[in-house]
């Protein structure tokens, strides 16, 4: 863990701080609507299928498929000087068909990284109290 610069720090608020405290115990939580099972993220507070507010998180399997990636080679904060390039990507999770996430890819190279690639979610603590819910090619 770098400690010599901090990276811009999620505010949280009642409706996301579950999807941290998830990745800080390390277990990918999205809400579940508690009316018609509808995952819903990122973190919103009705149902977009039945407009329930009902909803709870849940932990869901950390399985992936790459949706979407860039390169991303230009440091846009200085956090991130000494990591670039480094992959940004969209990854699919299988619990509902469209749910997706903006993550980081990491443990593969930037050569083998390719759209429909099998993932699995782990976690890594960028600075303290900040933890991400990061994904890497299955069994790397
Ligand atoms: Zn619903």
């Amino acid at each position: 863990m770098d400690t010599s610069v901090m990276p811009p720090m999620p505010v949280t608020n009642p409706l996301t701080e579950f999807f941290w405290e998830g990745a800080r115990a390390h277990k990918l939580m999205i809400l579940r609507c508690q009316s018609c099972g509808y995952f819903v993220h990122y973190p919103r507070p009705i149902c977009e299928r039945c407009l329930s507010e009902e909803l709870a998180p849940e932990q869901v399997s950390g399985s992936a498929t790459l949706y979407s990636y860039t390169i991303t080679m230009k440091a846009w904060h200085p956090f991130w000087v000494d990591k670039v390039p480094y992959v940004l990507a969209s990854v699919e999770l299988p619990e509902q068909p469209d749910l997706k996430m903006l993550t980081n890819i990491v443990d593969c190279e930037h050569d083998a990284v390719e759209v429909g690639m099998a993932l699995e979610v782990t976690f890594r603590e960028v600075a303290a109290g900040l933890t991400l819910p990061l994904f890497k090619p299955v069994g790397s």
